[in-house]
């Protein structure tokens, strides 16, 4: 296997990582990305600007997050070693705000007035619009009308947080328009307006700069867990949606050849068109949102509904790299369907007292079936990249009864 090799210089100055990735856009585009490319290759080596950031990380997300030994939940599987990787105690409640801060520091570097950016749940909307109040800078949020009136909590909290909320009413007026519109709106005023998107995904730089500002989490890791046991851990799980949480666990472990990398895709009710998200499970190289990836797509390359209880995992790309790394063999994917994750959010609620975001559960679902399969001075560290709280009404309203609520 050639994993290991040069991984961590990818992607090549173009933004490929192997056939996946660049920047296919419309030519007044290219210009645009290349000023957001140039000014962040600067950046990355500022000292002032990695010193910023590392300082918001400590006192204002609350890094370093702690690494977790869930010991009950290990024994009760009678097999490998679980920890948790929390960044469900990051303020705002999820990994998101990692890369929102840095794009927002970048977007004021940069001396633009106003971040925006599309959501579907309103996961990304919300980190970012905390980003923007911190920092001073305006923010719109496209979002969908089909999403604004299912996601309140996340509409309210992004309007007090000082966000517009921009309705979005076309088409299926979910996430995919909202994409559409957000880079519509971007086209209008690129000077003052930096977007900044929600995952691994879209043109060159983003999956880089994402990822860059997401590394963090498994640098952490493997320091702290190297701390704890000794060792490093034997498997790395998270789930994979766009694919940042992931990338940034499984950044600092690429040359480990001894660590089995596994990324979880949501298989929802089934796996005909429309009732999942295995992008990379089931989909083939395609084209989405200007860059090369696994693609969820009909004869014409359009990509197809998709589906998953966790709507932050229900994406019919995936980061380019996820791709590179599937092709290549460095990274398992696997599938979780709904019911699996939704017995894992009870599970891991009710053996350890951490109450997971769905799309986090779906990683815990996955170690759950590794776990007894592994002998017990085995170890899997899991990406807890949510907490559930912004979950809960929708579980106890649609699966309460199963689990005697
Ligand atoms: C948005 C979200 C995800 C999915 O996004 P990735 O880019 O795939 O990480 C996963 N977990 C939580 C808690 C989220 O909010």
């Amino acid at each position: 296997m050639e994993a290991g090799a040069g991984l961590k210089t990818l992607p090549d100055a173009q933004g490929f990582f192997g056939n996946y990735g660049g920047s296919f856009v419309p030519e007044v585009l290219n210009s645009i990305l290349k000023e957001i490319t140039d000014a962040y290759m600067e950046l990355k080596d500022d000292r002032d600007f990695q010193t910023e950031l590392k300082s918001l990380y400590r006192d204002y997300v609350g890094r370093p997050s702690p690494v977790f030994q869930a010991s009950r939940l290990s024994s009760s599987l009678g097999g490998a070693q679980i920890y948790l990787k929390r960044e469900d105690l990051n303020h705002t409640g999820a990994h998101k705000i990692n890369h929102c801060l840095g794009e927002a520091l970048l977007a004021k570097k940069m001396g633009k007035k106003k971040v925006i950016a599309e959501t579907g749940a309103g996961q990304h909307g919300v980190a970012l619009a905390t980003a923007a109040a911190l920092l001073g800078l305006e923010c719109d949020i496209y979002m969908g009308e089909v999403d604004i009136a299912k996601e309140h909590p996340n509409v309210v909290r992004m309007k007090i947080l000082g966000a517009n909320v921009i309705p979005v009413k076309s088409g299926l007026k979910t996430l995919k328009e909202a994409v559409d519109e957000a880079f519509m709106g971007y086209l209008k005023d690129p000077v003052n307006q930096l977007y900044a998107i929600g995952s691994v995904v879209g043109p060159h730089p983003f999956p880089m700069m994402v990822r860059d500002f997401q590394k963090i989490v498994g640098e952490e890791a493997r320091e702290q867990f190297m701390e704890k046991t000794g060792k490093l851990p034997d498997n790395l799980i998270a789930c994979v949606g766009g694919g940042s949480n992931a990338m940034g666990l499984f950044t600092a472990f690429l040359d480990d050849k001894n660590v089995d990398i596994y990324g979880v895709e949501p298989a929802g009710i089934g796996f005909k068109d429309g009732e999942h998200a295995c992008t990379l499970t089931l989909g083939t190289p395609g084209m989405i949102h200007g860059f090369k990836c696994y693609v969820l797509q009909d004869d014409k390359g359009e990509p197809k509904p998709v589906y998953s209880v966790a709507s932050g995992l229900d994406y019919p790309g995936v980061g380019p790299q996820h791709s590179y790394l599937k092709d290549i063999g460095r990274v398992k994917y696997e599938c979780i369907n709904d019911k699996e994750a939704i017995d894992a959010f009870f599970t891991l609620s009710r053996v350890e007292g951490i109450i997971p975001a769905l799309e986090s559960a779906h990683a815990v679902a996955y170690a759950i079936k590794l776990a007894p399969k592994l002998s017990r001075d085995k170890t899997i560290l899991i990406n807890l990249s949510g907490r559930g709280d912004k979950d809960v009404d929708y579980i106890v309203e649609n699966y309460g009864k199963n689990y005697g609520i």
